[in-house]
Formats: C-alpha cells, structure tokens, sequence
C-alpha cells in the first residue's frame, strides 16, 4: 500500500503505457494477469461462501458479500461474514475444502468483474497498436468462463494474431514456474511493452525479465507471501485515468 500511486501519477503511468504501446507499433506486446489485476474475484468469493452457509447450516452467510474479502484469508472472509470464532473454528477447513473444489472453475469464475478502468484501458492499449497477452495462473480448465466473463465485461476477446491468453496448463505447475515460463512465451510474440500484475513476486520477475518494459504492481490484494514489491516497479489501485 505504501507506493501505490496518488490518482495523478497513476494517470500518468497508464498514460506512459500507452505512449509506449504507440511506439512500439504493432509487435509491441503489454501483458496483463487475470485476478486481481484485470479482475475482480471478490463476487466469485462470497458466492461460494453463501453456497457453503447453506449447505453447511450457518444463516450468517447468507448475507456474505464480496467486501467481506479482503484478503485471500478465509477465515479472516468468515469472520467479516458474521461467523463467531468457535465458527470459525470449526468450519475452516471444510469450507476450505468447499472453496477449493469450486474457485477454479468455468462456472464460479463467471461471477467475476472488471476492476474499474480496465476494460477502457486494455482496450485503448490495443487501440494503440500493441498486442495483448493475458497472462494468467488460471488453468485450462477455465478457458470458458475466462472467455465469457471477458467478452462480457468489454475486454479484448483472444484470438487472431493480436490478442493472446495464456493460461496455466493443467497439471502441478505452481504458479511461479508458470509465469517466468509464459513469460519466455510472451517475449517471443514480440517486445514487451509493459507488464500489470498483482503478485509482487510475478511483477518483480517481469522487471527483471524486461528491464525496458514499464512493469506495474496492482495493489489490490495478493497471496500475502513476504515479499516486497522492488521499488522501482510503480503500484497503482486500478486502470482508472
Ligand atoms: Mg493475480
């Protein structure tokens, strides 16, 4: 949170992106992580969490909405919901196992929505002239409801030569891996331009995978591992100019 852009200056670095798209026409590649950059899966969240109330006999999570997320703590969303401590307690890990058999898949991933400003954003990046790559640790398995969510939320739909979605193939790969091996992949498409991310540590690999490339940190919410976004890499709040 500490060097998240003030609204002017985040103006000003999604304004340097363009300008960049515009001269690196039209090889020039801007990459985009999924969640928590591009979108918001905080709905996707307390949906389940109101699935799980009701299965699990608990009313308190009917009412469970996506500001209840503020983090990727469960038991932090549980708490926020209006469950008690001994609740908490004892309904953690099976509604962590609840959670994990649906957060990634086509299904829950349509509840999702754009961070603001991004639709608007990306597009205008394309409009610019370079290519789109949405880089992102979803796997295979959710490429229709990544398309659907996409389209629908007026983001460049992939295909054709000049947007790009890479997602995790199914499998072990953990997500690190994933991304320094996607971000080979990216480079070979063209130039990378620029770089939006919200983990620290996928952003600060960009940075030092292309040091020309204008790599942003999204300052929303990430998986909270203890690691410190590089401080030349800028930090904005979300696509809004
Ligand atoms: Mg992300």
């Amino acid at each position: 949170m500490d060097g998240r852009a003030r609204p002017e200056a985040q103006a000003s670095i999604l304004d340097e992106a363009l300008a960049r798209a515009r001269a690196a026409a039209p090889r020039g590649v801007a990459v985009f992580d999924l969640d928590s950059t591009l979108l918001d899966n905080r709905p996707r969240q307390a949906r389940i969490l109101r699935e799980y109330g009701a299965r699990a006999g608990l009313p308190a999570l009917a009412g469970a909405r996506p500001e209840h997320w503020r983090s990727w703590d469960l038991a932090d969303a549980l708490r926020a919901a209006g469950l008690s401590p001994a609740e908490v307690a004892r309904h953690l890990l099976p509604a962590r196992r609840f959670w994990s058999a649906r957060f990634f898949t086509s299904e829950y991933c349509r509840e999702d929505v754009a961070v603001p400003g991004a639709p608007a954003f990306v597009r205008a990046v394309a409009e610019h002239g370079a290519q789109v790559a949405y880089v992102t640790s979803r796997p295979g398995r959710m490429e229709a409801g990544t398309l659907e969510v996409l389209g629908r939320e007026g983001l460049p739909r992939p295909g054709g030569a000049r947007v790009h979605l890479l997602m995790k193939p199914d499998g072990a790969l953990g997500d690190d891996e994933w991304k320094s091996l996607a971000a080979a992949r990216v480079a070979a498409l063209g130039p990378v331009v620029a770089a939006f991310d919200n983990e620290p540590a996928h952003v600060n690999g960009y940075a030092m995978a292309w040091p020309g490339a204008l790599c942003v940190h999204l300052d929303t919410d990430h998986s909270q591992r203890p690691v410190a976004v590089l401080p030349h890499v800028p930090s904005i709040a979300d696509f809004r100019r």
